[in-house]
């Protein structure tokens, strides 16, 4: 079969290069004038750093077999993500973990004495939290929530902790230890040469051929046998319902003689600071050293036609624009829609890897005539 994917982004690529394998032509359209999607990575030519283009992306997982699969097309080495937030004048520890607490009231505490210390902060009439504000209140109390959380996702979504959903927040671990990994999976690292480097070595296949800079339109599905969709979904339908809200990032570059902050990532907790967070991408690569240094100031705001679409927004509003469009996506046949853009949910990479694997196996086991896969639970 000749197949077009529409994206080379990581589900682009992962789907292409199975498909590939398994003996089918592969075509893929990337508008962009580079491969990878959002995990592009680019070396600064003046300082040799190597910048996350569209912001840090960390490489984590609990699921074995895509560790295997990104290991295959790139060495991964060391990294863990240890982030700091800047708030009411001193530097904290992040996710919250038992130097935060100590050092945010001044304690000396020790495991069990922080447990019990934080769950009298705690609402605990919060039985079954369903706002992110409420998720916090349960878990760590109003005074770190306001430190560490308010102001962060005020500025990061544009709406009150109340408005959002308590799922946001569990993305965060609160431990009572000295761990400061931000993530909690078994697997964690950075790609040697950048991410770039390692979609490149996926699509590197006789059987795939990338076009970039090249804007697909509906019109050119019928020259397929199937199209793989890794585009917005509402795109897909040139938008006639409306559009389906997204957090763009704006980003202000800028450059530095030395180390300016020295870590990677930190965050600014108070809403009276404009950006969410600064990255210093020479600490993604730890193993490299670099006299220069390369700062992403970082800003988020409501994405407008034409801006890169970052998070989606899942409101709810949103979902029920969602479930109209997911509806329209199961009466389409020939086409089946892929990745964050394609079904509309915030995925992390390895998510999206395990879900491209998936979704390549079960066309290859059930031929073209396979439903449409938009997995979007509203
Ligand atoms: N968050 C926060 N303060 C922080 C970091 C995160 O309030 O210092 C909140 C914020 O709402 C964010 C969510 O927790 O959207 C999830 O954080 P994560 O670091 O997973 O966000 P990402 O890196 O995906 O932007």
């Amino acid at each position: 079969m000749h197949i077009l994917l529409v994206g080379a982004g990581l589900s682009g690529a992962v789907i292409g290069r199975t498909l590939a394998e398994a003996g089918h032509r592969i075509t893929i359209l990337e508008a962009r004038d580079h491969i990878a999607g959002n995990c592009h990575t680019e070396r600064d030519a003046d300082t040799g750093v190597m910048v996350h283009v569209y912001g840090p992306h960390i490489f984590h997982t609990d699921d074995e077999e895509v560790w295997d699969y990104v290991n295959r097309f790139e060495t991964f080495l060391p990294y863990k993500n240890r982030v700091k937030t800047t708030s009411r004048g001193q530097v904290f520890s992040l996710p919250i973990n038992l130097h935060t607490i100590n050092q945010f009231y001044g304690k000396t505490l020790r495991p069990d004495e922080a447990r019990a210390f934080i769950e009298d902060q705690a609402d605990t009439t919060i039985e079954d939290p369903q706002t992110f504000e409420e998720q916090a209140l349960r878990f760590v109390g109003p005074d770190l929530y306001e430190a560490f959380f308010k102001g962060y996702t005020i500025k990061q979504w544009g709406m009150s902790p109340t408005e959002l959903p308590a799922s946001i927040l569990k993305r965060l671990p609160v431990r009572f230890n000295y761990d400061d990994n931000y993530f909690f999976h078994q697997f964690q690292g950075m790609p040697e040469n950048g991410y770039t480097a390692m979609v490149d070595r996926i699509l590197d296949h006789p059987s795939i051929t990338v076009h970039l800079s090249t804007t697909f339109t509906r019109d050119q599905a019928d020259e397929y046998d199937h199209v793989f969709y890794a585009g917005p979904l509402d795109g897909w339908f040139d938008y006639d319902l409306g559009r389906l809200g997204y957090r763009t990032l704006d980003f202000e570059r800028f450059t530095y003689d030395g180390d300016y902050q020295g870590c990677a990532v930190m965050n600014y907790g108070e809403e009276t600071v404009p950006h969410t967070r600064i990255t210093e991408h020479k600490h993604f690569s730890p193993w490299e050293s670099h006299d220069g240094s390369v700062l992403y100031r970082e800003f988020s705001r409501l994405a407008e036609p034409g801006d890169i679409p970052y998070y989606p927004i899942r409101q709810v509003d949103e979902k029920a624009l969602l479930a109209d469009y997911v509806a329209k996506a199961e009466g389409e046949t020939g086409v089946t829609f892929v990745g964050r853009l394609g079904t509309y949910r915030y995925l992390d990479m390895d998510v999206t890897i395990r879900e491209a694997m998936d979704t390549a196996a079960v066309f290859l086991e059930k031929g073209a005539d396979t439903p449409v896969f938009v997995k979007a639970p509203l």
